[in-house]
C-alpha cells in the first residue's frame, strides 16, 4: 500500500492554498485541513462572545471549548463550530482582520496548533495555512510555499468577495490584503516565512489546474520514493 505523507502548503493571504490544497487532497484521496478557517473560527468566537482580543484568559476559555469540524458539501467544504454552521460568518471581510490579529495570540496558537497536530495524525493529509512546514508539521514529507503578488491576490480575492455579494472596493481588498500580510511576517509568534526545505511555487501567472499538476507531480514522486524532503 503507497504510504500516506503529510503535505504542507503555507503562503500569504489569497496566495490560492485553499483551492489548489482542496483539489491536490481530493486527487491523492488525502483529507484536507484548512487551519486559518480554525483562527476564523476562533475570531467568530470571540466577537459573538465579546472577548476583547488582548484577554488571554477568556480567549483560552472559547479555544479549548471550540469544536470545530469540517464537512465536505458538493465542491465545497463546511466549517461548523460545536454543531454550529459558521462556513459564511467565518468569510466576512471584518472576521478575515480579526482572525489575523487573533492569530497572533499564544493562548490561541497553542490550542489550536495541537488540535492540527491530531487531526493530522496518521498522515494522508494535505495541510494548508502559515506555519504548516514551519511549526505544525515541520517534519512534513512534502511542503509547498504558495506566493503570488499582492495585486493578484487581491484581485483573485475582490471577485471572490463580489461574486458572494460582498460590497467592497479592489483598491480596499488589496490594501488588506498588504496589511494582513505586514502582520503574518512581522509578527513574533510563528512568523509566515518559507521552511528551508519547502519548495516555492510563484502562482502569480499560473493557473490553478497547473500549481495543482505541480504539486502533484511532487507529491506522487515523494510517495513513491519515500525519500526525505529536499
Ligand atoms: O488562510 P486564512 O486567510 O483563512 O487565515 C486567516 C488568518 O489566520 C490569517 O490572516 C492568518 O493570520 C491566520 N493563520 C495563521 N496560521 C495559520 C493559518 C492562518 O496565523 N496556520
Amino acid at each position: 500500500m503507497a504510504r500516506r505523507i503529510i503535505i504542507a502548503i503555507d503562503g500569504p493571504s489569497g496566495s490560492g492554498k485553499s483551492t489548489v490544497g482542496r483539489r491536490l487532497a481530493e486527487r491523492l484521496g488525502y483529507r484536507y485541513l484548512d487551519t486559518g478557517a480554525m483562527y476564523r473560527v476562533a475570531a467568530v468566537k470571540a466577537k459573538e462572545l465579546s472577548i476583547d482580543i488582548d484577554d488571554e484568559a477568556g480567549l483560552t476559555r472559547i479555544c479549548s471549548h471550540m469544536e470545530i469540524v469540517f464537512v465536505q458539501d458538493g465542491d465545497g467544504i463546511k466549517t461548523f463550530c460545536n454543531d454550529k454552521d459558521v462556513s459564511e460568518a467565518i468569510r466576512k471581510p471584518e472576521i478575515s482582520a480579526l482572525a489575523s490579529q487573533i492569530s497572533t495570540k499564544k493562548a490561541v496558537r497553542d490550542i489550536l496548533v495541537e488540535m492540527q497536530r491530531m487531526m493530522g495524525a496518521g498522515g494522508g493529509i494535505v495541510a494548508e495555512g502559515r506555519d504548516i512546514g514551519t511549526v505544525v508539521f515541520s517534519g512534513a514529507e512534502l511542503k509547498f510555499f504558495l506566493d503570488s503578488t499582492p495585486e493578484e491576490r487581491g484581485r483573485r480575492r475582490f471577485k471572490e468577495l463580489v461574486e458572494k455579494g460582498m460590497r467592497v472596493s479592489l483598491e480596499e481588498t488589496i490594501t488588506e490584503i498588504r496589511r494582513r500580510d505586514r502582520r503574518d511576517r512581522g509578527r513574533k509568534l510563528s512568523p509566515l516565512r518559507r521552511a528551508n526545505d519547502a519548495l516555492v511555487i510563484d502562482s502569480t501567472h499560473m493557473t490553478i489546474e497547473e500549481v495543482v499538476e505541480k504539486m502533484l507531480k511532487e507529491a506522487r514522486r515523494q510517495i513513491s520514493e519515500g525519500g526525505a524532503c529536499q
